[in-house]
Order: C-alpha cells, then sequence, then structure tokens
C-alpha cells in the first residue's frame, strides 16, 4: 500500500459551537488500494493546511502509509529544525491520526487494538461546560443536569472573567470569593456526589495562582488546571510545593520531550495530552506511558472536533493509567451531529468503547457537499 495523496479539508463558513465559529482542519490520506485515513487538527486551518502541503507531503507520497513510526519521524525531521511546536506539530497530530484511522482500516480492527488493546470495558468521563447552561450564572442547575445524565464530573473557568479584568497580575478577595462561588455552591448542595475540576488556561501570576489555590482547597476540586502559562516549568514546582491540590498542565504541551520536563520536576499530579496537537496518537500514547512511570494517571483533552472526540475514546481504551477522559456534552449530543451524525452518548458517565474499523468515524457526504467546504489536494507526481 501507498500514499497517492494528500487531502485537507475545512468549512470556511466554520461551524458554531461553544465559543462561536471554529474551523476545524481535517486531513485525508489516500491511498493506491481505495482506503483512506482521516484526522483533525484546529484552531488554525490555513496555518497548518500549508505545512501539511508544502512540508509534510513531500515525506509521505509515494511511502508505506503502515509504517507509522518511520514516518513521524521523516515529518519531524521536515520541521524540526526551523522550530515545530506549534502549527507544525498539530499538522503532523492531524497526518499521524489520519495514519492510524488508516492501518486500522486496513486490517479491520478499531484504533485501540493497534495500540495494545483495551484495558477496560468503558470510558469514564467529565463534562467541560460549555453547555447551554451556564456555569457561572446557574452552577447548581447545572451540576443537577449533569447528574440527571449520570455525569458526575464536570469541570469549569469561573476565574476567567476576574483574569480579563486584573490581567492576572492580582487578585482581590472579593474577587477570590466571586471566583470560587460557583464551586462553593456546587459542593453545598451535592457534596462530593460530583467532582468539579477548575481550569484556569494560563492567566495567571505565580502569586495570584498560590493565592487562588489555598482558596479552592476546603472545597476539594478535582484539579486546578494550567493555572499559569506553560513555558515554565519550575514555577510550577513552586505553585505545586504552595498546595496540597492535584495541579495538571495541559493540553498545550507537545510531545514526550515537552512533557518529559513537566513531569521530572514532580509538578503535574495529572498528564493532559491533545491528540490533535501533541503528535497524534503516536506521541500521546507514548506521554501516558511516562505518566504511568511517574505513577500518574492520564486524563486526555479533548474540547476540539468529532475526529478528535473519536481518537481520544480510542486512546482513552487502550491507556492502562487512564484517570477519566474529558468530553463535551453540547458537542457529542449537539454540535457533531451534523458533521459526522449521531454518535453514541455516555451511559452513567462513561463512553462504551469505540468502534471501528480504525476510528469508526467520517464526515456525512452533506459536509463535503457544503458550499464553503475547502479542499486542497496534494497528488504524489505522475
Ligand atoms: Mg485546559
Amino acid at each position: 500500500m501507498r500514499i497517492t495523496a494528500i487531502e485537507t479539508l475545512h468549512l470556511a463558513g466554520g461551524i458554531t459551537v461553544h465559543a462561536g465559529p471554529i474551523q476545524w482542519l481535517w486531513v485525508k490520506i489516500h491511498t493506491d488500494d481505495g482506503l483512506f485515513g482521516l484526522g483533525e487538527t484546529y484552531p488554525h486551518p490555513a496555518s497548518e493546511e500549508a505545512v501539511i502541503h508544502s512540508r509534510l507531503a513531500p515525506r509521505l507520497l509515494g511511502q508505506d502509509p503502515r509504517r507509522i513510526e518511520a514516518l513521524w519521524t521523516s515529518m519531524f525531521d521536515a520541521v524540526s529544525y526551523s522550530g515545530w511546536a506549534g502549527a507544525e506539530m498539530r499538522a503532523i497530530s492531524a497526518i499521524d491520526t489520519a495514519l492510524w484511522d488508516l492501518k486500522a482500516k486496513s486490517l479491520g480492527v478499531p484504533v485501540y487494538e493497534l495500540l495494545g488493546g483495551a484495558t477496560r470495558d468503558r470510558i469514564r468521563t467529565y463534562n467541560t461546560c460549555y453547555d447551554h447552561i451556564s456555569f457561572l450564572d446557574q452552577p447548581v442547575r447545572l451540576a443537577e443536569s449533569l447528574l440527571d445524565s449520570g455525569i458526575s464530573a464536570m469541570k469549569i473557568w469561573p476565574f476567567d472573567p476576574i483574569a480579563k479584568i486584573t490581567g492576572g497580575n492580582y487578585i482581590t478577595p472579593n474577587q477570590i470569593e466571586d471566583g470560587i462561588r460557583p464551586l462553593r455552591l456546587i459542593k453545598e448542595r451535592f457534596g462530593h456526589s460530583i467532582e468539579v475540576a477548575m481550569e484556569f488556561h494560563g492567566y495567571w501570576s505565580l502569586p495570584c495562582a498560590i493565592q487562588i489555590a489555598n482558596a479552592c482547597e476546603p472545597f476539594q476540586p478535582m484539579w486546578l488546571e494550567e493555572m499559569l502559562g506553560q513555558d515554565n516549568m519550575a514555577a510550577y514546582r513552586e505553585l505545586a510545593s504552595a498546595t496540597r491540590l492535584p495541579l495538571t498542565i495541559s493540553e498545550r504541551l507537545m510531545t514526550t520531550w515537552q512533557y518529559r520536563e513537566l513531569l521530572s520536576n514532580g509538578a503535574a499530579r495529572v498528564v493532559m495530552p491533545d491528540v490533535a496537537w501533541c503528535g497524534g496518537l503516536t506521541q500521546a500514547k507514548k506521554i501516558a506511558d511516562i505518566g504511568a512511570a511517574h505513577y500518574l494517571p492520564a486524563a486526555p483533552h479533548n474540547c476540539g472536533g468529532p475526529i478528535l472526540h473519536a481518537a481520544t475514546m480510542h486512546l482513552a481504551a487502550a491507556v492502562p493509567n487512564l484517570y477519566i477522559a474529558e468530553s463535551v456534552r453540547r458537542h457529542y449530543a449537539d454540535e457533531y451531529i451534523p458533521i459526522v451524525g449521531e454518535l453514541p452518548k455516555p451511559v452513567d458517565g462513561f463512553f462504551a468503547l469505540p468502534q471501528g474499523p480504525g476510528l469508526g468515524i467520517g464526515l456525512l457526504p452533506e459536509v463535503l457537499a457544503r458550499p464553503d467546504l475547502v479542499r486542497r489536494l496534494t497528488p504524489a507526481a505522475a
């Protein structure tokens, strides 16, 4: 089997999701036996598409797509000298995911079988709350609605609006009380029946992060996520030594090399790779394994499009040290449906193992017929 063409697709009009219109970039790897693999990345299709066609396609065309590690190494070599931790690694991630989809399809098995097989019968999930019910305005109602659908863990980011005001450089005692309020109300109403992870999106200075972490402690959140930016691991060490709560960082780290630095300093208690960003399933599996070597669980980040969602479920099925997999109820129950059709919903807070062959998911014909579909194909030279 040989790769005959690399195709990228995205919807110029975007897809309206929780945060506004977003353009997921899909990549399709075509082969001479008619099979294709599908991958995805986001959020800057123009940059990622350029890397795929100009830098990566020459390393892929004519090659055997089943040699995933060799192709990953070759793609990395194509971009690493000029810097790789941006659109370059996102592009590699999309290609890598498509290669796993393709190889598993060629063997007629789900992708998780190639990652070592399932280590569980179902996948625990938490809900990232881009919900129709606002966690700022109606935190108790939102938690109740999740519990009603069987989900007993959620993630919220109530300190973000305060960081927008102060630049993350200071926080007053009143602002700390405001930020804590949704967590406090949920815990006062439901106690430990629901777990609440706190997300900070890297907006805070170190002293503010320590103040906020201390204020969160009585309410025992599941974890504190990305309180600082992702570029100074020594600062995370200092933050970790100032709080008893588990820290995690984060979907913005890429490859085993960046996670190695984080894990070797002991600051993180959960590893959180994003398959569409960290280097694909090839890297995500290794990152989870390095976590396991540090006795740390993995909680894969899954807040992009439907192909990432499927790839994340295959990873979560396979890694022995899974903590919990992220998902967004509004995505799988609503916003993904016009793109890929109906998807399984979690039952009692758990997703069933994903189906194959491959990732077990594809774009609907209606998507391919949309007038705003942007397709670019790089074929092998004749
Ligand atoms: Mg995050």
